[in-house]
C-alpha cells in the first residue's frame, strides 16, 4: 500500500510517497511559488536523479497535478500509475477542540475544518486547498487529516486555559492548543524505543527547535503542557516570531508606532525572534556564523533563544515532578551541537550530563548524554511525514 503525504503551505506544497509495507520513501519533493511567477517543483524519486520542473502553478490543484505527473513519470517517477496511490494523508495545522486524533475526511470533517480556519487563518486555508484539489484529481482515493494540535488535546485545563475572563474561552475558544504535535509524539515514541523503557513510565521534555520552535512536557506518553499556545506565536523565541512577551507591549506598540492589528501581527510573526534581535538572519546557521565572527547581537539572539529553551525544560521538569529524558529535534535541534550543549549547560542539577564526544553529531538518532547521566539527552531526527502516513494507513484500513 502506498500513501501520499501532503503538507500544503500558502505558496508551497511538500510531499512524500511512502511504501507502507517497509515504510520506505519512494519519492519526495516540494512545489514552490504556487500562485506566483516562476513556480517550480523539486522532485526526487529514491535511487534516481533529482529533477527541477519549472512550471507556473496558479493554485494548489496545478501543483498537485505536476507533482503527480512527476511521481508517475517514466524517467524520474516512482510508480507506474496513480492507481497505485491507496490513500492521501494531509497535514492540517489546527484541529481546535474538535479533533483529538487523525480522521478520515468526509463532508462533515471538511465543514469542521472550515470552521477551524478562523483560529489558524495563515495555516488552515492552504491545508484545505490541498484537500479540495486532491479530491478533484484523485476522487476515488480516501484522504485523512492529521493535526498538529491533536497530540496536545490531552493537556489538562490548568495547562491550556489563559487567565482571561472564563467567558472568553467559552465564547471564542481562546485557549492554548499547542502545535508540532505530530513531531513531539514521534520523537517521544522513538525515545522510549531507544531507551528501552515504556512511555508510560517516562517523563520527557521534547524540544522541537526549527524555524518554528516549541517544547512539550510528555508524562506517561501524554502531552501535559507545551510552549506554543492559541497560535504558534507563543513560547520560545523563534526564527522570526517573538514568542513570550508581556502582552501589554502589543497595545503600547500599536499606540506608539501607530500600527494596525495586521501590522502588529506581521511584526511579531515575521520581524521578531532571532532575526529581530540579531538583525542578521532568521537562519540559525547565519546567526551562529555571525556570532563566531564576534557579532554581539547575533550572540545575544542565540543566548536569548537557548535561555528560553532551558527555562521551559526546568518549568516542565517541575510540572511533571521529575525528568527522565530531554529530546532535541528539528533543523536546529538535530544539527547544532552548540545548541544542545548550551541549552543543557547548568542543568546538571536535573541529572543532565552531556557527553561532548557523543554530542558531536548531526541528524543521527543517538543518546548524547554520558552513560551515568541520570536524565538522558537524545537527538532524534523528526519524521512527521511517516507519522502522517502511519495514521492514514490505520484509518483507511
Ligand atoms: P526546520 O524548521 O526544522 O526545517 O529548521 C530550520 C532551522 O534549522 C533553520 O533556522 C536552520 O538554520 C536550522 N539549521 C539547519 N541546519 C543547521 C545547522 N547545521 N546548524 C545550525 N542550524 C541549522
Amino acid at each position: 500500500m502506498k500513501v501520499l503525504v501532503l503538507n500544503c503551505g500558502s505558496s508551497s506544497l511538500k510531499y512524500q510517497l511512502i511504501n507502507m509495507q517497509n515504510e520506505e520513501v519512494l519519492a519526495k519533493g516540494i512545489a514552490e511559488r504556487i500562485g506566483l511567477q516562476e513556480g517550480f517543483v523539486k522532485h526526487e524519486a529514491t535511487g534516481k536523479e533529482k529533477v527541477v520542473i519549472q512550471e507556473k502553478m496558479d493554485n494548489h490543484k496545478d501543483a498537485i497535478r505536476i507533482v503527480l505527473g512527476a511521481v508517475v513519470d517514466a524517467n524520474h517517477g516512482a510508480i507506474k500509475s496513480m492507481d497505485e496511490i491507496s490513500a492521501v494523508g494531509h497535514r492540517v495545522v489546527h484541529g481546535a477542540e474538535k479533533f483529538s486524533g487523525s480522521i478520515l475526511i468526509n463532508e462533515e470533517v471538511k465543514q469542521a475544518l472550515e470552521e477551524c480556519s478562523e483560529l489558524a487563518p495563515l495555516h488552515n486555508p492552504p491545508n484545505l486547498m490541498g484537500i479540495y484539489a486532491c479530491e478533484e484529481i484523485l476522487p476515488q482515493v480516501p484522504m485523512v487529516a492529521v493535526f498538529d494540535t491533536a497530540f496536545h488535546q490531552t493537556m489538562p485545563k490548568s495547562s491550556y486555559l489563559y487567565a482571561l475572563p472564563y467567558e472568553l474561552y467559552e465564547k471564542y475558544k481562546i485557549r492554548r492548543y499547542g502545535f508540532h504535535g505530530t513531531s513531539h509524539k514521534y520523537v517521544a515514541m522513538k525515545a522510549s524505543e531507544l531507551l528501552g523503557k515504556s512511555l508510560e513510565e517516562m517523563k520527557i521534555v521534547t524540544c522541537h527547535l526549527g524555524n518554528g520552535a516549541s517544547v512539550a512536557a510528555i508524562d506517561c506518553g501524554k502531552s501535559i503542557d507545551t510552549s506554543m499556545g492559541f497560535t504558534p506565536l507563543e513560547g520560545l523565541a523563534m526564527g522570526t516570531r517573538c514568542g513570550d512577551m508581556d502582552p501589554a507591549i502589543t497595545t503600547f506598540l500599536m499606540e506608539k508606532e501607530n500600527l494596525s492589528s495586521a501590522e502588529l501581527n506581521n511584526l511579531m510573526n515575521k520581524k521578531s525572534g532571532v532575526f529581530g534581535i540579531s538583525g542578521v538572519s532568521s537562519d540559525f546557521r547565519d546567526i551562529e556564523d555571525a556570532a563566531a565572527e564576534g557579532n554581539e547581537r547575533a550572540n545575544l539572539a542565540l543566548e536569548i533563544f537557548y535561555k528560553r529553551v532551558k527555562k521551559y525544560i526546568g518549568a516542565y521538569a517541575a510540572e511533571m515532578g521529575g525528568l527522565d529524558a530531554v529530546v532535541f529535534t528539528a533543523g536546529l535541534g538535530e544539527n547544532s551541537k552548540e545548541c544542545r550543549e548550551e541549552v543543557c549547560r547548568g542543568l546538571e542539577f536535573l541529572g543532565i550530563k552531556i557527553d561532548d564526544e557523543k554530542n558531536n553529531v548531526r541528524g543521527k538518532e543517538r543518546i548524547v548524554s554520558t552513560d551515568d547521566s541520570a536524565t538522558k539527552v537524545l537527538l532524534i531526527p523528526t519524521n512527521e511525514e511517516l507519522m502522517i502516513a502511519r495514521d492514514t494507513l490505520t484509518l483507511v484500513k
